[in-house]
């Protein structure tokens, strides 16, 4: 319900598009084909807010959505890393790109969105480590749960606080197809609002 305001706002493929950071930023960050804009679209309840991919390793670019309603406050969509087959000059425009967008600028809560049927891989280890390092508060999102049963739900959910090397990580299990864990992770959002 806090999202449904929630609109696109621009797209920067480079760093001198990334706009000044002015208001409350939350950043969702995760690998390529992650469930990322379906959890978005998720979350602001509207189908085509964020496109959802078949097709893992899209074009760089940090998505901005902004949300005037309550506050004044963006959703800052990182591009998915880890996509095997991108071409290497794609991985230097990732780690471009995302480094002017955190360099300077830390966001009132990062969701570091984790596939729950895959170990945590050295990228989702590295901005975790970094969410850290800054004091970003941040949290780890279990995506696609429906995926799994109840026994291997609850084995993952078990496994998951250690393997992320982080004793204060909150965990959410998520599915962008149930629902599950839409309120906790907007519960995680509004009290990261100032105000
Ligand atoms: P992104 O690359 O991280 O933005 O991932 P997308 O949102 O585009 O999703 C990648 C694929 O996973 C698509 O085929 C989605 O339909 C699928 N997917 C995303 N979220 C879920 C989920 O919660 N449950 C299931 N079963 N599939 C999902």
């Amino acid at each position: 319900i806090l999202l449904v305001h929630t609109r696109f706002e621009l797209s920067a493929y480079r760093a001198q598009d990334l706009p000044p950071c002015t208001v409350p930023e939350i950043v969702f960050s995760g690998r390529s084909n992650v469930g990322k804009s379906s959890m978005l679209n998720k979350l602001a309840n509207q189908k085509n807010l964020a496109r959802v991919s078949s097709v893992p390793g899209k074009t760089v670019s940090v998505n901005f959505y902004r949300c005037d309603r309550p506050g004044d406050f963006r959703l800052v969509d990182l591009p998915g890393y880890g996509y095997a087959k991108a071409a290497r000059a794609e991985k230097i425009k990732w780690s471009s790109l995302v480094e002017s967008y955190l360099v300077g600028r830390p966001a009132v809560l990062a969701v570091q969105l984790v596939d729950s049927r895959r170990s945590l891989t050295a990228d989702d280890a590295d901005m975790l480590r970094y969410f850290r390092e800054q004091s970003i508060p941040f949290v780890v999102t279990m995506t696609k749960m429906d995926k799994l049963n109840v026994t291997e739900q609850a084995a993952r959910l078990a496994a998951f606080p250690p393997e992320t090397g982080v004793e204060d990580a909150r965990i959410i299990p998520f599915s962008a197809r149930t629902g599950l864990g839409v309120d906790a992770l907007t519960a995680a959002i509004a009290a990261a609002l100032p105000g």
